[in-house]
C-alpha cells in the first residue's frame, strides 16, 4: 500500500455501524476498576489511555514496530537516555545534533556517571569512537547542519562491538527514512515537527522491534509521568492523516527553494539532502525515498540575515521546522550550533511555491 493510503488508514478502529472514524479523546484519570486489576485494559490515567493506544497503533504501522507515545521530543529522548544508560556507560552523540540533548546528556546524565563521547555526523566520523560504547545515537539528516551519515553501516559496526543504535528520525519523519529497517534498535522522534504539522502540538515518539525494550520505555514513562495529554493525542492521530500530502508539498518546495537559492548572489553554502550536488546527497538517496523539508544557506553575516528574514512576509521566524507554515530563523541568535552568523535553518511549508518564490525574490531586492 502506499503511504498516502497508509497514513490515512493507520490505527484507526474496525469499521463499526454507528461509531466514529476516530474515536474522540477519552478524559479519564482514573476509571472503573473493581476487584482484581489485572482483568483490566485501563487501570489508571498515567498507565493507560485508549486514545494513547489508537496513535501508538498507528505510528507502529508506520514504523513496523512497536511505538509508545510521549508528551515530546525530549520525552522521548530521555526515555531512551533513561532507560538504556548506567553509570559508567558511554554514550556517543553528534556534536551537530539536536542542542537540547547534548544538554541533557552532558548535565544530568553526565553527573549520573555516564561518558559522552562528541564527534559529526558527517562522513560516519561517529564510527571512530565505538569501542567500548552502549549507546550510539545518530541524527540524520543533523539539525541544523543537514550532514547524513550511514544509518545502515553505522548499526553494523556497533552492534559488531556490543552497542544500541538510536536514531532520531525527526527531520524525515517514518515516511522519508525508516530507522528500524536500516538495523537501527530505536527509531525516536519529535512528533511536533513534520509529523504532525501544524505548529500547534508538542508530541514524540519511540519506536522499537523488541517487546522487551517497550516494555522498559513503557515504564519509564508511567513513573516518570512524561505522558501525552489526551486531546493532544487526538489532534496528533488526526493531524497523521494528511502527512503523506504535506510532505509531498513541503519537501518539493524545500527543494525548489533550494535550487532558487542557488541563483541567487546574496547567499552561499545552500546544503539540502535532496540536491544532485550536495555533500550529504550520495548516501541521502541510498537510505531516504524524501529529503524533508529543511534546507540551510547562508549569509554574509548578521545584518544581512536578519534584513532579508524581516523583509519576508511569507516566512514566519520562528524556532522549530516542518510544519505547514514556512518558517525561517538565524540559528546564532540562540548561541548554541556551531553555525555563521549569518546562517539560516529554512522550514518549507504547504504555501503554493510561486508566491514563497516572489516573496524572497522581493525580499532580497527591497
Ligand atoms: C525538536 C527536536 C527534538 C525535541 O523535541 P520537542 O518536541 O521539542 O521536545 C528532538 N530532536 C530533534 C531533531 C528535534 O528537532
Amino acid at each position: 500500500m502506499h503511504d498516502g493510503t497508509r497514513v490515512v488508514r493507520a490505527g484507526r478502529p474496525q469499521p463499526a455501524q454507528g461509531e466514529p472514524f476516530l474515536p474522540g479523546p477519552c478524559f479519564a484519570a482514573t476509571y472503573h476498576l473493581s476487584g482484581d486489576p489485572s482483568t483490566a485494559a485501563n487501570t489508571y490515567g498515567r498507565s493507560q489511555n485508549p486514545t494513547w493506544t489508537l496513535y501508538e497503533n498507528a505510528i507502529g504501522e508506520l514504523e513496523s514496530g512497536i511505538a509508545i507515545a510521549f508528551a515530546s521530543g525530549m520525552g522521548a529522548v530521555a526515555a531512551i537516555f533513561g532507560s538504556v544508560l548506567r553509570p559508567g556507560d558511554v554514550l556517543i552523540l553528534p556534536t551537530d545534533g539536536y542542542y537540547t540533548a547534548r544538554l541533557l546528556a552532558e548535565g544530568f546524565f553526565t553527573s549520573m556517571g555516564v561518558k559522552v563521547r562528541l564527534a559529526p555526523t558527517a562522513r560516519n566520523a561517529q564510527s571512530d569512537f565505538l569501542a567500548g560504547a552502549k549507546l550510539l545515537w545518530l541524527e540524520t539528516p543533523s539539525n541544523p547542519g543537514l550532514e547524513v551519515c550511514d544509518i545502515a553501516e553505522l548499526c553494523e559496526k556497533a552492534h559488531r562491538v556490543g552497542a544500541l543504535v538510536a536514531v532520531d528520525n525527526t527531520t524525515p519523519t517514518m515516511l522519508g527514512q525508516r530507522p528500524l529497517d536500516l538495523g537501527a534498535d530505536f527509531s525516536i522522534a519529535s512528533d511536533t515537527k513534520a509529523l504532525l504539522g501544524h505548529s500547534d502540538l508538542l508530541m514524540g515518539h519511540v519506536a522499537v522491534r523488541d517487546p522487551a525494550w517497550a516494555k522498559k520505555l513503557i515504564t519509564w514513562r508511567t513513573q516518570i509521568g512524561s505522558i501525552p495529554g489526551p486531546m493532544e493525542v487526538w489532534l496528533a492521530h488526526r493531524s497523521l492523516a494528511t502527512l503523506d500530502l504535506r510532505l509531498e508539498r513541503m519537501n518539493a518546495n524545500a527543494l525548489a527553494i533550494a535550487q532558487f537559492l542557488c541563483g541567487r548572489s546574496e547567499v552561499k553554502r545552500v546544503r539540502y539532502p535532496g540536491l544532485p550536488n550536495d555533500p550529504s546527497h550520495g548516501i541521502a538517496v541510498k537510505q531516504m525515498t524524501r529529503f524533508g523539508p529543511i534546507l540551510s544557506f547562508e549569509f554574509p553575516g548578521r545584518t544581512e540575515a536578519e534584513r532579508w528574514l524581516s523583509n519576508c512576509k511569507l516566512v514566519d521566524e520562528a524556532t522549530s521546522f516542518g510544519s505547514v507554515h514556512t518558517t525561517a530563523e538565524r540559528r546564532a541568535r540562540w548561541g548554541a550550533d556551531q553555525v555563521a552568523e549569518g546562517f539560516i535553518r529554512f522550514s518549507a511549508g504547504c504555501e503554493h511555491i510561486d508566491d514563497l518564490i516572489a516573496d524572497m525574490t522581493r525580499a532580497f531586492e527591497e
